[in-house]
């Protein structure tokens, strides 16, 4: 006897697609979070244009800022405005609290059972499905289980899918919401050509392998640093260097709305499926290692899970599974795989940011390719192949001192 079909762990962007997608194919599913929503989540809130596009509802009340590019800042600090022309896709900006709520009040609408403050403390699997145990005692059964509940997953490390996140393959994250008012965050982040938008900033230079970031929400800034878990001995002293230099230079006296420290992971997991169990989202490891952009594959994976799921729901057979593999690594290993190349290459030293960023400024094609890959108005394969290309072509000498 089974009391769903398909249990969800995490109600987060992953966890709540796969609901909404799995209940409007008219399969049974219940969804289990530890947090009441709205929920705060450390999060710099950058949406490329993507995650609106595959979202079949609007999400216009969540949005705080249209974004039309970003900025990059070099290390010695040269800065490379990266806008593209084709204004068709813009990303935006949103607080993680109303997005999440919203994506969860759609999976619940759509008919999916949530329940909240809800922690799953064990899982297990067995032949003909799954059970969950939550804190409060209760057991839940079902025929399929979804792990989508983040960095820390339960339901991978009991079920043998991984233990840790190691140093190299996660990344450790400061933010903080800084009220500074509309205008002001309008006249720092506004778009340069005078279209009726806003840019993000990312700068170089001030940790090892990682970057801090200034982004536009309505009445506030995100600013923040990340930087690979084993080169962060020393990020929170480098994020006031950098956060003291900001406000000096932008003039702010800022209130400091929220101030919090997460991971997440940079490294895909090495197993996607295990008997009834699919893992999604942060809790795959489905986070570009170039950008730091999880919330796109966190979506991605939950509709590809929901696809396979609703194949093995109604088949009742787990080989249907079989196809989430299929589905992550065609539409999100080979992005993953790309982005992890570009940033071995780009973070490897403070010379080859300085460098790359170099070639941006003085290559109006390379920052328009970099504008596209982050806007995804091109995949990242395509841009990285144009971009090693070109620099070959017009600076050989600097292409070869970035392997060397
Ligand atoms: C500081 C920071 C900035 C970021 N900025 C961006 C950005 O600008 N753009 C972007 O695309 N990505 C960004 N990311 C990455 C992005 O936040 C994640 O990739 C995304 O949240 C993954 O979604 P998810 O649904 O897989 O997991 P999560 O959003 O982490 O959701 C997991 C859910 O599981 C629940 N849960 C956990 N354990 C249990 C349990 N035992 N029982 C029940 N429930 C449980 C949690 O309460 C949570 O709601 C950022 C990450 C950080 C840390």
């Amino acid at each position: 006897m089974t009391d769903t079909d398909v249990i969800i762990v995490g109600g987060g962007p992953s966890g709540s697609t796969a609901a909404r997608r799995l209940a409007q194919a008219g399969i049974s599913v219940t969804l289990l979070d530890k947090a009441v929503f709205p929920r705060q989540k450390p999060c710099a809130g950058a949406i490329r244009n993507e995650v609106s596009a595959a979202l079949d509802f609007d999400i216009s009340g969540v949005i705080q800022r249209k974004i039309s590019g970003l900025a990059i800042v070099s290390p010695s600090g040269i800065r490379v405005d990266c806008i593209p022309e084709d204004r068709s896709k813009p990303g935006h900006t949103i607080m993680r609290e109303d997005f999440d709520h919203l994506l969860l009040k759609k999976a619940e609408e759509a008919g999916a059972v949530v329940q909240e403050q809800c922690k799953v403390v064990e899982v297990s699997q067995d032949s003909a499905g799954v059970t969950v145990k939550t804190e409060d005692g209760r057991e839940i059964r079902g025929r399929f289980l979804v792990g989508a509940d983040g960095i820390n997953s339960i339901v991978a490390k009991q079920l043998g899918f991984y233990e840790r996140w190691s140093s190299d393959s996660a990344m450790v994250a400061i933010e903080i919401e800084a009220e500074v008012g509309a205008e002001k965050v309008h006249e720092i982040c506004r778009d340069p050509t005078g279209y009726d938008a806003d840019i993000f900033f990312l700068y170089f230079g001030d940790v090892p392998h990682g970057y801090t970031w200034c982004f536009p929400k309505k009445m506030h800034l995100s600013l923040g640093i990340c930087c690979r878990q084993d080169k962060a001995k020393n990020i929170r002293a480098a994020y006031q260097r950098w956060y003291e230099r900001f406000a000096d230079e932008h003039q702010i006296e800022p209130k400091i709305v929220s101030d919090s420290a997460a991971r997440f992971p940079v490294r895909p997991s090495p197993t996607l499926m295990r008997g009834r169990t699919l893992l999604v989202g942060d809790a795959a490891g489905f986070v570009d290692s170039f950008t730091g952009e999880g919330i796109p594959y966190a979506i991605r994976s939950g509709i590809a899970a929901a696809e396979a799921l609703t194949r093995a729901v109604e088949k009742n057979d787990t080989r249907g599974l079989q196809r989430y593999v299929e589905l992550c690594k065609k539409n999100i290993l080979k992005d993953l795989k790309v982005s992890d190349s570009m940033a071995k290459m780009f973070y490897k030293s403070t010379k080859n940011m300085e460098t790359l960023c170099r070639f941006f400024r003085d290559d109006s094609y390379a920052s328009y390719l970099i504008a596209a890959s982050i806007g995804g108005l091109l995949p990242m394969g395509t841009v990285k192949r144009k971009l090693t290309l070109r620099m070959l072509r017009k600076r050989p000498r600097d292409a070869i001192s970035l392997v060397r």
